[in-house]
């Protein structure tokens, strides 16, 4: 509440007076896609399906649909919605052959705009060459590339992909909101916990997240600021991590690779 409360007040600093409301839609047995809903526009956030999306619409119209990456599992209910609202679909224009109905090409250098809101678009391959994440008032959009005490597998990208990807993440601000593309939270906590459990921010976030899919609740949004303490990903510097793969003194890299490597097998 009281950061919710923060996020209004800071908006007020910066002259917008538009409101952007985020819904989360769950989607096949674990995807997340998202409506974002301000004045009159609707874009939804990697739809795999339509049918849940329309739902969502309450008989409004979708105005947009933006992708994070091609997989058929974030793109899938693409081309329906299109035909069905007239949505115009936004991707990275890297990765426009892989896009399916795509119409506006996106990149770091022109960003997008959706209403009153400035929307920044970071290129963080790894999961696939083309993934971007969508960075909309104070909240990330990061799809397959950062989970929620977690990251993607490496398809298409290298470990030094993925660790400067994951550095973009870690520079935004710690109050931005986190909506990532699947609910992978329980497994990736316990993994996480096996690498640190010495690490009492993780503890209290395990606990956390455990309550809440008991009581049947996704457990985005996270924040930039919880991530950068609880996930293995995001702290390939942590003495505590290092000592339990052996690599002390590893590169980044090395190091990166060697969780992900046991995350693969966890
Ligand atoms: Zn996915
Ligand atoms: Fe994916």
């Amino acid at each position: 509440m009281q950061g919710r409360l923060l996020l209004e007040w800071r908006r007020r600093l910066e002259g917008s007076v538009a409101d952007l409301h985020i819904t989360i839609i769950p989607c096949l047995s674990d995807n997340y896609a998202y409506l974002l809903r301000s004045e009159g526009l609707a874009a939804v956030i990697d739809p795999p399906e339509a049918a849940p999306i329309v739902a969502a619409l309450e008989g409004g119209r979708l105005t947009h649909i933006l992708n994070t990456h091609h997989h058929w599992d974030h793109s899938g209910g693409n081309r329906e919605l299109k035909e069905a609202y007239g949505a115009q679909v936004v991707g990275a224009e890297k990765d426009r052959s892989r896009i399916p109905g795509i119409d506006i090409g996106v990149s770091p250098e022109q960003g997008w705009q959706f209403g009153e809101f400035k929307v920044e678009v970071l290129e963080v391959p790894g999961h696939t060459r083309g993934a971007i994440a969508y960075v909309i008032d104070h909240a990330v959009f990061t799809g397959d590339t950062l989970f929620v005490m977690g990251c993607g597998k490496l398809f298409e990208g290298t470990p030094g992909d993925m660790v400067s990807s994951m550095a973009k993440f870690a520079a935004l601000p710690d109050d931005t909101a986190v909506y990532c593309g699947h609910e992978y939270t329980l497994t990736n906590a316990r993994f996480a916990q096996s690498l640190e459990p010495g690490n009492a921010a993780l503890a209290a976030r395990a606990a956390e997240v455990v309550a809440l899919r008991a009581a049947f609740k996704p457990t985005v949004p996270s924040t930039i600021g919880l991530e950068k303490a609880t996930n293995p990903f995001l702290r390939i510097h942590s003495a505590e991590i290092r000592a339990a793969i052996g690599m002390a003194h590893g590169e980044d890299a090395a190091v990166f690779a060697e969780i992900r490597r046991r995350k693969d097998i966890f």
